[in-house]
């Protein structure tokens, strides 16, 4: 029997949730932090406790790992925390290969992080497989590759790159926030491991960070999965929410962003004061056909520019952009515009008049006419 409740008791009873079975369209947001245990001590679709899991991060993880037609997805705070569980995961004293060019923060993290954890790691142009397999080491135990590559979009051969994975026994994870699970699906391609940056093209409108880790094997799963609940480095529900609403527009976006970073493309090609345009959709780009090939129906819509000009007037026409934003990340709806080189410092391999672009979802007209004034 429930007592008359007095009024501070009233505070609480009187906004407790009666509309439990309310069949909204839009999923709410489960603020909650903890869930109802029933009297038989089980807990509805195992809901305990919102860092263990809650209903945004699962719905969230059940679309992600769909979309990369795999068995598990695991979200993260950030992509860097999805980076970082996965190497976590590996033994202590391991060795690893890096692209020479990846994501300058993941460079930073094995440097500043891992240092004091014995980790070891080679730099090697993973578009050269020999040089992939001559840097393998007998501690190798994971080979990581970003295709295409930040900045200069280079292209790795993912499925060739796996066949010397599973020969030499070594894991195997493709970072593929930049080409998003619209064009490619590396575990199709043999990787053991994806990883995303969900803040860029899944959350889609620069108002959210994320990450997320997606693999087949179970062994694996339990070990990233023991990593994020217990070390907590998860997404808000709220995150959850923004980057699942996100991907329902993920395609749409993504399509419309690479038609629009093609046509940028071919038009700065011909423009006489740009030296080069890397972007893999055009048929000059060196790999042009792996990237035809391997990435199904498109080739992103991430571009760098290499300017005839020194590194103060780079960095000066980027600022003459209207609809390019300066700003750094990327795959949002709108343009941004980056000097990459001042942002990674001066120990980077970008040349100094390269300006990285994220193309958006504005009508091509008015970004060509915008770099057109600005080269002027
Ligand atoms: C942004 C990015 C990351 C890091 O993700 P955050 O969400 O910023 O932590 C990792 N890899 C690539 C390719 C990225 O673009």
């Amino acid at each position: 029997m429930k007592s008359k409740p007095k009024f501070e008791t009233l505070a609480i009873e009187s906004t407790k949730n009666e509309f439990l079975n309310a069949q909204p369209i839009s999923t709410p947001i489960y603020l909650s932090s903890t869930y109802k245990r029933n009297n038989d001590g089980t807990y509805n679709n195992n809901f305990v406790y919102s860092r263990t899991d809650n209903p945004n991060r699962k719905i969230l993880e059940k679309s992600i790992a769909s979309l990369e037609n795999g068995k598990f997805a695991f979200a993260f705070a950030s992509g860097m925390a999805a980076v970082h569980a996965t190497i976590q995961s590996l033994k202590a004293n391991s060795h690893i290969l890096l692209p020479d060019d990846i994501y300058f923060a993941i460079r930073k993290l094995v440097d500043e992080v891992f240092k004091d954890w014995n980790l070891t790691y080679d730099l090697v142009d993973m578009t050269n497989l020999q040089a992939v397999e001559k840097a393998v080491k007998s501690n190798t135990s994971l080979i990581w590759v970003e295709s295409p590559s930040n900045p200069q979009l280079k292209i790795s051969d993912i499925e060739a790159i796996s066949k010397i994975a599973k020969k030499h026994n070594i894991l195997y994870a493709v970072d593929n926030t930049w080409a998003t699970p619209v064009f490619q699906n590396p575990l199709e391609l043999g990787a053991d491991i994806v990883v995303h940056s969900t803040t860029k093209y899944f959350g889609g409108h620069s108002d959210v960070l994320g990450g997320c880790v997606v693999v087949n094997d179970e062994n694996i799963a339990q070990k990233i999965k023991a990593i994020q609940s217990l070390s907590g480095a998860v997404p808000s529900p709220f995150d959850c929410w923004l980057i699942s609403r996100g991907i329902q527009t993920l395609p749409l976006r993504v399509h419309k962003q690479t038609e629009n970073a093609l046509k940028l493309a071919q038009y700065l090609e011909t423009h006489p004061k740009i030296e080069q345009v890397l972007y893999p959709g055009l048929e000059s780009f060196p790999q042009h056909k792996l990237a035809k090939k391997q990435q199904k129906n498109g080739f992103g819509a991430m571009l760098s520019v290499l300017i005839k000009a020194s590194k103060e007037e780079t960095v000066l026409i980027s600022t003459k952009l209207n609809y390019f934003t300066t700003a750094t990340s990327l795959g949002g709806v709108e343009s941004l515009v980056e000097h990459r080189k001042s942002v990674e410092g001066e120990t980077s391999p970008t040349p100094d008049n390269l300006l990285r672009i994220s193309v958006g979802i504005e009508h091509i007209d008015d970004l060509i006419a915008d770099w057109e004034q600005a080269l002027s």
